[in-house]
């Protein structure tokens, strides 16, 4: 199809497909129905869709469904995995690119350094939340429109990190071990595994995720913390029995679980070091489902070993996909997974549709709905204005470029 004069370059970083090839048949036929999120917000609401929700969107294959949508109007949608390094597909790509799309489970970091590359560039599509792989100072200072799918997967990633806590104080992983490996040694399984009843549990940032957390906590019957900078409503304090911290030195001193939940940005960024870390009762466990410069990655070794964590979960990373030698893989008392907590199925399908709403408005000229605004117009906007600060947290992410593909055989 030939491009109009108003035709769009839209370049899209999705992860690889799988390496299994796609299901041939979903373990389920379809995904529940969920009317609008939690406080009230209406899910995406594309004109149409071209995808089935419930099947793999977020690798290159699928596109996030969105190549017969582009196609037909007359834009060029390029999608690729190869986004690490100068020489990659992405980099290549983005010197005329109008619009970049990319997840942060396989973030495609733009950087001043390649912001500048790309002198087209209007429009960051943020295919989940979290913009941290954008360098937000430079969009402010070239007035790119950065925006994230507020609340796609917010759900997802607290069920997630209530699993994640529950897997380490209970120490599922190794018992699960001892069963594949034929064993029946309860003793063995036993030794590390406590109830989570009664606990200190707290969350870093009682956003979306965090309050969905301590939501989900609250019929565990443990003392429940939080902080941020911005205090809850006092009535859900009163309901769910919370405890708010001024400080995050002042929490992590009373909890025996932390689960982090603020984005990174300069305020946040290594916020978990040995110094904070050496707050913490000993024995204590994070998990940290935000970002993984938000941790000190060798502090969390460090205490790990000398127990002064006795586990550290999560889902995020630094950089993505880290390389085969990335000490986090082979530390003591973890029960990481890869960046998956905010891509199951159900969350692909809001934010391949959520991906569709906002290039609606944006290639028909309407305005992109305020809520998944992190910048516009020279300055943080929307969520961004609330959630962030401005500066930049994409610093070292040049190092992805070591990772290979990220996909074993
Ligand atoms: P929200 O914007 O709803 O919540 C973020 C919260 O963090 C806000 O309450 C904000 O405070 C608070 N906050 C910001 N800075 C600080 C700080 N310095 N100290 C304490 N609190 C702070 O976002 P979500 O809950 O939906 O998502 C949070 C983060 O989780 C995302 O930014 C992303 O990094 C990560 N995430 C990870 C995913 C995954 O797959 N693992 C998927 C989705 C998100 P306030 O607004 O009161 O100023």
């Amino acid at each position: 199809m030939s491009t109009s004069p108003s035709s769009q370059k839209v370049l899209c970083v999705l992860y690889p497909d799988p390496v299994a090839g796609f299901p041939p048949r979903y373990a389920r036929e379809s995904l529940p129905t969920v009317a609008r999120y939690p406080d009230g917000q209406a899910l995406p609401s594309p004109a149409s869709r071209d995808f089935t929700p419930g099947h793999l969107l977020g690798s290159v294959s699928a596109g996030l469904g969105l190549e017969r949508f582009l196609v037909e109007r007359g834009h060029r949608f390029v999608v690729t995995a190869d986004k690490d390094g100068p020489d990659s597909v992405f980099a290549r790509e983005l010197v005329d690119a109008d619009i970049v799309i990319s997840q942060p489970f396989w973030p495609g970091y733009l950087t001043a350094e390649r912001i500048e590359k790309a002198p087209r560039l209007r429009l960051a599509i943020t295919a989940g939340i979290g913009s941290d792989h954008v360098d937000l100072q430079s969009a402010i200072d070239r007035n790119i429109t950065v925006c994230e799918i507020t609340w796609s997967n917010s759900t997802s990633v607290a069920e997630h990190a209530v699993m994640q806590m529950l897997a380490l104080v209970r120490d599922y992983i190794p018992q699960y071990g001892w069963v594949v490996r034929g064993g029946w040694n309860i003793a063995d399984a036993v030794s590390r595994s406590y109830d989570i009843e009664g606990m200190d549990v707290g969350v870093v940032a009682a956003g979306r995720i965090g309050l969905a957390v301590l939501r989900r906590m609250k019929p565990f019957d443990v003392r429940l913390h939080y902080t941020d900078k911005h205090r809850l409503p006092a009535d859900t304090e009163q309901e769910l029995g919370l405890t708010f911290h001024d400080t995050v030195e002042s929490l992590v001193g009373v909890c025996d679980v932390v689960s982090i939940h603020c984005p990174l940005h300069p305020e946040t960024e290594h916020m978990f070091d040995d110094a904070l870390i050496g707050r913490m009762k000993r024995g204590s466990y994070i998990v940290n489902t935000a970002r993984g410069k938000i941790c000190d990655r060798d502090a969390i070794v460090r205490a790990l070993e000398s127990g002064q964590l006795a586990g550290y979960a999560g889902d995020v990373w630094f950089p993505q996909p880290p390389p085969g030698d990335h000490p986090w893989r082979a530390m003591p008392n973890h029960a990481m997974t890869p960046h998956t907590s905010g891509t199951s199925l159900s969350a692909q399908a809001r934010y391949a549709a959520g991906v569709r709403e906002i290039l609606e408005c944006w290639l028909d000229g309407r305005p992109i709905r305020e809520e998944y605004l992190i910048v516009q117009g020279g300055a943080l906007a929307g969520t961004g204005a609330h959630s962030y600060v401005e500066g930049d947290a994409t610093g070292g992410s040049e190092g992805g470029a070591e990772s290979a593909s990220g996909q074993a055989g």
